[in-house]
Order: C-alpha cells, then structure tokens, then sequence
C-alpha cells in the first residue's frame, strides 16, 4: 500500500483527497507526514523497485526537517492549547486549535475539550487553500480525525468538491462510518490494515529490548497489529486493569464471598486517577470477553491474553455466550454512567452485581 502510494507521489498522481484509514495506532499520521514530506521534498528523491519509481524524501533538507516537527503532535497541540489558555476570554471563543510547523502544511487536530474537528478549523484551511504555496509545490492539509461538527464536515465537502490543483487533502479515520458518504465519495481510501503477530514481536524486539519475550508475544496480540500502539503499550497498567476484571469474572462465576471483589472495587475513586483505572478496567473486561467468545467458537489460536488461556478457557466453558453479550451491554452502561460523572466505585459495583444477577 505504501509503495503505492510513493508510486502515485512519483508520477504525480496522488489523490488530491486521501483519507487514511486504520485503528488507533496503525500509523496513519506518521505515514500522512511522510507523503507530505515526499510531496515537498527539495530533493525529491527516487528510488527505482521492481521497474516502478517509488518518491521518498531526504529527511535533511529545510521542507522535510520542518514537516517533521510536526511528529511531536500532542506536544504542539498542547503547546497550542495552552496559547489559546492565555487570551482574553473573547478571543479564547474565536480561536481554534491548529499546528503548523511548515508555511504550506497545515495540521488540524480535533479541537478539545469535545475532541472534535471544528466549523472554524475547516475555514481557516479553506482560507489558506485559497493561496498558492511558498515553499513547496504543494500545500498540504492533514486532519487528524474523522470526528467532525456537522457544520465542518459540510464545509470540508465544499472544498472537496473543487480543490485547487496544488492542494493535497488527507483525512485519517478509524473506521469510513465516522464520515459524511458524500465526503467519502470524493476520497481515495488507502487502508493501513493490521500487521500479523510476528512482524509486531520483531519490532518490539529491536525497538523495547527490555520486554521479556512472553510479554513481547502478550503486547503483541493487545496492540491487535497496530505497531504504534505496540511501541507505547503499557502492559504494567493493563495487567493491572485485567486482574480486576478477571476479580469481577471470578465473582460473578460464584456466589457467595464478595470480600475481594468489594476490596477490589474499593480502590477505584472518584476523580481522574479512577477515571483512567475504570477505563483500563473496562478495555481489559473487553478484550477477555472477546476472548471468551473466541474460545466458545474454538478459534483460540486468535485470543490475545494468551497468558490467561487456562483461566479463560474454564470462564467460556461456564459462561454462556447470551450471559457474554449481557456483559458487554452491562459495560457500555459503566461507560455511560463514566460520562455523566458517577461515583466510580458505585457503577463498578453496579455492574458486579449485574453481572452476578445475569448468570445462568
Ligand atoms: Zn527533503
């Protein structure tokens, strides 16, 4: 897919609207930098494999060094955020969020706190595609998300429909139904799919040689082929999230004792500590049911906690797959409770109860 790419950057072909698409951690952006840099390039290097002439870039010249500044993407949208902090209240309102380390490429995050591409954002891009580029032959934009206000998407849609020749668009999504259909129809869809296994324990190997190699073959499987979250995963406060709910699995197995359970949901808080325990929690609580659900179908050569097979096995042995889809409802109702800011403790008892009452 990527020499694809670099092949249509070659011959000058790249779809002036892209839109990345891969999970959380697939590494859409730093892909979406790396065409950027190609497009920009001074040198404009080639690179000749299998009769196809591939673009890269140099790395070193002014476009590309300032283009990779743009890697740091959560430093400069803090950095921008915490700017916006210190205006006046009146222009606080009028200001939206925006990274740009180069003059023709601009950066549009979803602007917080609602983590949304904003009606404001779009108009200044559609602002600056009005100008020819400065620096490079191209200007390039690049969305960070495919979370968008409903009045942004409609304008995004305007300036895809007649895009000036020198712009390049790129739009990174997690999955095509966070977009408008008419805005997907006017893209190219490059797909980042998931890396097998191997590949993501061979990277880890060289890249966090301090992973013992089970945990590299667990970080493995979590990061579901997204080497990017491989790189970053923390399997310390997964663990952590995990033993809890396998504490909550164990309850609802058996009635009866609850000390450990309530020992259990007792150390989760209210307040943003217990906001990001509860979410490792609940991702944890996820990833085991689907496991479960996996080992019922008896594919389980696919489960990702293979640390936990023997224990898993003996859940999906006992639970059954209505009780499984029951557990899943029960979790997106902690999320919903999460989110209207309930005592953290409470809707976790809540779903132990639920899960309790649930059982066959
Ligand atoms: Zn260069």
């Amino acid at each position: 897919m990527v020499e694809g790419l670099r092949a249509a950057v070659a011959a000058g072909r790249l779809p002036r609207s892209l839109i990345l698409l891969g999970p959380r951690g697939a590494g859409k952006y730093t892909l979406a930098l790396m065409l950027t840099m190609a497009l920009e390039c001074e040198r404009q290097p080639r690179e000749l494999v299998e009769g196809r002439e591939l673009a890269g870039f140099c790395g070193e010249c002014s476009n590309c060094t300032r283009i990779a500044e743009g890697a740091e993407l959560e430093a400069k949208v803090e950095e921008a955020v915490a700017a916006r902090e210190e205006m006046r209240e009146t222009d606080k309102k009028d200001t939206r969020v925006l990274v740009q380390t180069h003059p023709d490429v601009l950066i549009v995050p979803p602007d917080p706190p609602q983590l949304l591409i904003k009606l404001g954002q779009i108009r200044t891009m559609i602002g600056r595609a009005q100008t020819l580029p400065s620096e490079g032959p191209a200007k390039v934009f690049l969305l960070t998300s495919a979370a968008m206000m409903k009045e942004a998407a409609n304008s995004l849609l305007k300036l895809l429909e007649e895009p000036p020749p020198y712009v390049h668009i790129m739009l990174m999504a997690e999955n095509l139904g966070e977009l408008l259909p008419t805005i997907k129809s006017r893209c190219a869809v490059a797909h980042l799919g998931a890396l097998p296994v191997e590949e993501i324990v061979a990277l880890l190997a060289e890249r966090r040689p301090e992973l013992k190699k089970t945990e590299r073959e667990l970080t493995a499987r979590l990061s579901e082929g997204a080497a990017g979250r491989a790189m970053g995963f923390n399997l310390a406060e997964y663990a952590a999230g995990r033993a809890d709910a396998l504490v909550l699995l164990k309850n609802a197995e058996s009635t009866g004792d609850h000390t450990t359970l309530f020992k259990m949901t007792e150390t989760y808080r209210a307040g943003a500590e217990g906001q990001t325990k509860t979410t490792a929690l609940l991702r944890a609580l996820s990833s085991v049911l689907e496991d479960m659900l996996l080992l019922q179908a008896g594919a389980g050569e696919r489960i990702r906690n293979v640390d936990k097979l023997t224990e898993l096995q003996r859940f999906a042995d006992s639970f059954s797959f209505e009780w499984i889809e029951g557990a899943v409802r029960s979790m997106d109702a902690v999320q919903s409770g999460m989110r209207r800011n309930l005592l953290r403790s409470l809707s976790l008892d809540a779903l132990a109860v639920e899960l309790e009452g649930a059982r066959p």
